[in-house]
């Protein structure tokens, strides 16, 4: 069967080749050849990449030399990973040394990276082979991915939607079968929503379970790196070899990480699941129809449903939009055409960062630049900045409240199924409603992820979001398994 024909999830599962669990085993035991694996993704790469456009560069011959030599470890008798063979592709705003890292960017067009980020090595370690950068809206900034300075990627499930973003580039690659998994970073929905518009499991890990050193910083206090896979067993397994504590990142929380594939078959027997009754309105009816049938698939497999308050959700979407851009501000200054990649040459020093800045970044991070800087500006400070970061604590009461009452929440992940090209793009604001249900979860820390949940407008795949509190980790994985079970 075509990639494009795919509608449910095992359809989709078997167009990207088979799943991590399944490789990463068949490769160590020799029954499959890490060459193989590869050569199918690139095969799916060649015919439909040009069409799709989820990379901004396919390392194809640096992938070649990995997986022979990870075959020829294992006829040698060699240790090889828990990853062996698996096919991975990464969000081009993560380093990997002497390779171009563009986060879709003009500014940083022909870096190359001194070392690689910690996930990288740590996925290296365990014998992943990676196919190469995905595009990405614009230094992570954005819900469609249309803000690429490189081009939009397309959703492959029907290439006249966005595939959502900003990690846009990482879902179309494993949706389409040119990847096995891939990593997305997640600042306020950029790996839950695109997974949930292309039928895919995507985790946001708590703050501080997965190094973000090597990742070029967003939103200092709110970005964390997390798997796209086609099953939730595919993402526990992922989450365990990139989770963990790294001297590397100050942030990093001092714990090992979590044991989730075990999780997996304990199933949901007694457990207590929220049910916002506060929820901000504005979902399609289809979308809310497939929330309604994972509360009972929940309720048959022995949850319970209660009911939760969640009244400082809806000012999230504000308070992430000072935030956010706040921190952009402060971390986007170090691109001044002296240090990374494009200059443009002008008189004095001065003009020269104004020009290269002015041909370097696009609209939408220009528009952030200016938010936060004008934020954290002397006079609006307490006004914007300050009472941004009150908000922020109430949504973290409110969660804590919450929490009280019930071990995970359930929302819908997007408001709505993919839409079309060009549907937001004239308003942002449309555009920042994407998040409206993902972003409170990032201003507070904690864990989340997106399964799909069977199919709306157009046969399209709807994402369930699961919140959970901060290392609440396995209670989410054992609800995200469940729902999977239950199709
Ligand atoms: N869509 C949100 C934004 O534009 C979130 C992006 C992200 O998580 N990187 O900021």
């Amino acid at each position: 069967m075509s990639p494009t024909q795919g509608t449910g999830r095992a359809d989709r599962a078997h167009s990207a080749g088979r799943t991590v669990v399944d490789i990463a085993a068949a490769v160590a035991n020799g029954s499959l050849s890490a060459v193989a694996v590869l050569e199918e993704n690139l095969a799916a790469i060649a015919a439909r990449e040009s069409e799709v456009h989820a990379f901004n560069l396919v390392t194809a011959d640096r992938a070649r030399e990995r997986a022979t030599q990870i075959d020829a470890d294992v006829q040698a008798g060699k240790k090889v990973g828990r990853l062996a063979g698996v096919t991975i592709a990464l969000k081009d705003n993560m380093c990997t040394r002497g390779v171009e890292t563009t986060c879709s960017s003009k500014i940083l067009a022909g870096w190359k990276p001194p070392y690689d980020a910690t996930v990288v090595r740590r996925l290296a370690d365990e014998g992943a082979v990676f196919v190469g950068k995905t595009n990405l809206d614009e230094f992570a900034m954005g819900s469609s991915t249309e803000n690429s300075a490189f081009g939009p990627t397309r959703n492959p499930l029907d290439t006249s939607r966005v595939p959502g973003g900003s990690s846009g580039g990482s879902a179309a690659a494993v949706a389409a079968g040119f990847a096995t998994a891939s990593l997305g970073s997640d600042t306020g929905g950029s790996i839950r929503q695109p997974a949930a518009l292309c039928g895919l499991v995507g985790v946001k890990p708590t703050y501080g379970m997965v190094s973000r050193q090597g990742l070029v910083a967003f939103g200092s206090s709110l970005d964390q790196i997390g798997p796209f896979t086609t099953t939730v067993a595919d993402a526990a397994l992922m989450m365990e070899v990139i989770a963990g504590h790294d001297p590397l990142d100050s942030t990093s929380l001092p714990q090992p990480a979590p044991m989730l594939t075990g999780e997996l078959s304990k199933g949901v027997q007694g457990m207590r699941i929220g049910r916002i009754t506060d929820m901000p309105e504005g979902s399609s009816p289809d979308v809310l129809a497939q929330l309604e049938a994972a509360f009972d698939a929940l309720r048959a497999a022995g949850a319970t449903v209660v009911d939760v308050q969640m009244p400082s959700m809806l000012y999230g979407l504000t308070a992430y939009y000072l935030v956010a851009p706040a921190e952009a501000s402060s971390n986007l200054a170090r691109f001044d055409g002296v240090r990374y990649g494009l200059r443009v040459d002008a008189k004095d020093l001065n003009s020269m960062y104004g020009a290269t800045r002015a041909a370097g970044f696009g609209d939408e991070v220009k528009r952030r630049i200016m938010l936060g800087t004008y934020a954290l500006s002397a006079g609006y400070y307490d006004a914007y900045y300050g009472k941004a970061l009150k908000v922020r604590r109430l949504i973290a009461d409110d969660f804590a409240q919450a929490y009280t009452k019930c071990d995970a929440i359930l929302t819908p992940t997007s408001p709505t199924v993919a839409f079309k090209f060009g549907d937001k793009t004239s308003n942002p604001l449309a555009m920042y409603l994407c998040d409206v249900f993902t972003i409170p979860t990032n201003l507070a820390g904690h864990a989340a992820m997106s399964v799909p949940f069977g199919t709306g407008e157009a046969g399209l795949p709807v994402g369930v979001q699961i919140l959970a509190p901060a290392l609440g980790e396995a209670p989410m994985f054992r609800v995200a398994a469940e729902l999977e079970r239950a199709q």
